[in-house]
């Protein structure tokens, strides 16, 4: 899960940053509206992070240019204490949910849960496919309600799966949005990866829960139930 942080208090950016880097999230961090404009124009976001005071503009007109040229990714924007009209603006602008500061960072890391399950379309807390759960708080995963031991990287992918389910994810997509850098890109990595969550997801193979596509990627078999 790629997070994208438009925030210019240097000790807030940074340590939402190594948070969100210790829950697995690959993280790209902005110090004001000219990289924060790009990044969430063209890198593959999942979910963004903004502050609405940045040195050089609004992070209201950032929510707004992204929103104008289809991005569709959650968005969570920051907002000082006691300006309720940018609550108001940033909202109808296209920002999803607010977080007035100072604030608990356990309040944020629920926030963004809430947010990317709601935008894949599950509302429960826990998601669900088929005879697979996943628990973004906790970080753990069942099979058929037996408890499934996981790498985090394991974790990541079947994560990024289930937010997926149903559809086809390259290993392209996967790679970029679970890699914050170029570094272990190697395909063959992933595809061992993948062989080796199928087998402890379903150790007696009888499900099959994850297809390989050849040459396009894979697909989680079971969709999701709301
Ligand atoms: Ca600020």
């Amino acid at each position: 899960m790629r997070v994208l942080i438009v925030e210019d208090e240097t000790a807030l950016r940074e340590n939402l940053a190594a948070t969100l880097r210790g829950q697995g999230y690959a993280v790209d961090a902005a110090a004001n509206c000219r990289d924060g404009r790009y990044l969430g124009a063209d890198f593959p976001v999942d979910i963004a992070v903004v502050d609405i005071g940045l040195p050089d503009g609004s992070g209201i007109d950032l929510v707004r240019e992204w929103r104008a040229a289809g991005r569709t990714y959650p968005i969570l924007i920051l907002t000082a204490r006691g300006r309720w009209e940018d609550k108001v603006s940033g909202l109808e602008a296209g920002a999803d949910d607010y977080l007035v500061k100072p604030f608990h960072v356990e309040e944020l890391l629920a926030r963004l849960r809430a947010l990317v399950r709601r935008a894949a379309g599950f509302s429960a807390g826990t998601l669900r496919c088929g005879p697979i759960e996943l628990d973004p708080a906790r970080q753990s995963v069942t099979a058929s309600g037996v408890p499934v031991e996981l790498t985090a990287f394991e974790y990541k992918v079947l994560e990024h799966l289930m937010l997926h389910a149903g559809a086809v994810v390259s290993k392209t997509e996967l790679t970029q949005h679970l890699y914050e850098d170029d570094q272990d890109r190697d395909s063959n990595v992933l595809e061992v990866l993948i062989g080796r969550l199928r087998r402890k997801l379903d150790p007696t193979r009888r499900l099959n829960p994850i297809e390989t596509l050849r040459g396009r990627g894979y697909v989680l078999r079971f969709g999701r139930d709301a």
